[in-house]
């Protein structure tokens, strides 16, 4: 199923994409995290997604980000040519940072930012893993069992905060309001049973600066899980940003940052397009 989380009328619901077009609401049934926890809630709603005669919503909603994640566990430098590009050296363990509450966004929102804070927003095309039940140190073996779905990520990046004020730690650049969009929905992970064999791209005024695919990762995603593991409990709703491919602005020469009025892109094969607009206070 492709979950999402919508606005209609003032309230907000719970559904999934029809193959067909339009959103079946699930509201009822709870939202997207117990659609993704809940067995019970998850077999009735997809009975009803089955169902020839199903409502379709197809007017007057606009969708938000699919959940609000527990936790925003990021992964840096995890394909080799962006490593590259950052002129960082190769990591021998996964690089982990986070972003905060206030960084998440939805599809279409406009992202904003005051230009005396930074004046270098980059775009990274990321795919984000939802954690689905409580992990404490699985086997990578194990790891995809524990995957509750998938989802668009752009892991916005204001790189003057990032390498020059900050003396190299990477959160506060990467934790801006609004600097994590994720969407437009959220694929569980029974429709994608091998994530590392996605087409990721990003787009930039419909211009492709980002295409890769997953298969690329230094670190995949079961190894992710089973590093993370060994550290921390994951829970459910915790959601993984596994990293970037080449092609951000910071690595172009000369560089090119995000402008006002820029639209950005983040595709996804399989999960769908998540577009974001930019706007300079
Ligand atoms: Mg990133």
């Amino acid at each position: 199923m492709k979950l999402v989380t919508f606005e209609m009328d003032g309230r907000m619901g719970s559904g999934a994409l029809h193959p067909d077009g339009g959103i079946v609401d699930l509201t009822d049934l709870g939202g997207v995290l117990e659609l993704l926890t809940n067995a019970e809630a998850r077999m009735a709603a997809e009975r009803r997604l089955a169902d020839p005669a199903v409502k379709r919503l197809t007017q007057g909603l606009r969708l938000r980000a699919p959940l609000t994640p527990r936790a925003f566990i990021c992964i840096g430098l995890n394909y080799m040519d962006h490593v590259k590009e950052s002129s960082a050296r190769v990591p021998a363990r996964p690089v982990v940072f986070a972003k905060c509450p206030n960084a998440l966004a939805g599809p279409d929102d406009v992202i904003t930012w005051h230009a005396d804070v930074t004046q270098q927003v980059d775009w990274e095309a990321e795919l984000g893993v939802v954690i689905g039940q409580r992990c404490y140190r699985v086997a990578k073996a194990e790891a995809l069992r524990y995957v509750g779905g998938y989802t668009c990520v752009n892991d916005l990046s204001a790189r003057d905060i990032q390498l020059t004020d900050s003396a190299g730690q990477y959160t506060l650049g990467k934790t801006l309001d609004g600097f994590c969009p994720i969407g437009p929905c959220l694929v569980t992970a029974d429709e994608i049973p091998d994530p590392q064999n996605l087409t990721i791209r990003c787009l930039v005024n419909d211009e492709v600066r980002q295409h890769s695919n997953t298969r690329e990762m230094i670190f995949g995603v079961a190894d992710l899980i089973a590093h993370l593991s060994r550290f921390m409990t994951l829970m459910p709703g915790d959601l993984i940003a596994t990293g970037t491919p080449p092609g951000v602005g910071m690595g172009m020469k000369p560089p090119v940052w995000l402008r006002d009025g820029d639209r950005v892109a983040v595709e996804i094969e399989g999960i769908g397009a998540l577009t974001n607009t930019c706007r300079v206070l």
